[in-house]
């Protein structure tokens, strides 16, 4: 896809963030460029538009910024999958292990319904653990995950191992 090179370049890389050794890829630059955050809505909407599906899922917080233009592409509903303790309804929640520690993500008892099939949307997948999670969550109430959209993977972290059977698209790798 051509316009994959661009997307790449407009993401800028921050070393030493947030911790020593740390090279973050800061996806803010690419929302500046008009034409690289439009091509990235436009590649996963083309990916999804007519595929039945019902969810779009974004987790905290990148994933609030690329679920939403996509999920009202496709017609579909947007559920945000969020840190502790932020929504303000019953939630059901899914813990994951971090390198130190343990994290959590929750979504709103009667977001989804039992039978829908979603889409989880990130902007970047490092250990995987979050997807896991989010996988974990959503089918434990009964939805089908028809796919994991990332716009980075870091392959040298084997995330997508930890995702099993469900499939990870992404549009540019980083080491
Ligand atoms: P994982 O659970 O796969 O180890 O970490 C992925 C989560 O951490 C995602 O929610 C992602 O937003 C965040 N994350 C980790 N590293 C980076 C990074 O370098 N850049 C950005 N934008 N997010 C990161």
């Amino acid at each position: 896809d051509p316009r994959i090179p661009k997307i790449a370049s407009s993401i800028r890389v921050i070393p030493d963030f947030p911790k020593p050794g740390i090279m973050f890829q800061d996806i803010t630059t690419l929302l500046l460029d008009t034409e690289a955050f439009k091509d990235t809505v436009d590649i996963f909407v083309e990916r999804y538009k007519g595929k039945g599906i019902s969810v779009v899922a974004g987790v905290e917080a990148r994933g609030f910024i690329f679920g939403p233009p996509i999920a009202l592409a496709i017609g579909a509903k947007f559920v945000p999958m969020r840190k502790p303790k932020k929504l303000p309804g019953k939630v059901i929640s899914e813990e994951y292990s971090l390198e130190y520690g343990t994290d959590k993500i929750e979504m709103h008892v009667g977001a989804v319904e039992p039978g829908e099939r979603a889409i989880i949307i990130d902007d970047l997948i490092a250990t995987g653990g979050t997807l896991a999670a989010a996988i974990r969550l959503l089918e434990r109430v009964g939805v089908t995950i028809a796919e994991c959209a990332c716009v980075i993977e870091l392959p040298v972290l084997k995330g997508r191992e930890k995702l099993g059977e469900t499939p990870l698209f992404i549009l540019v790798t980083s080491d």
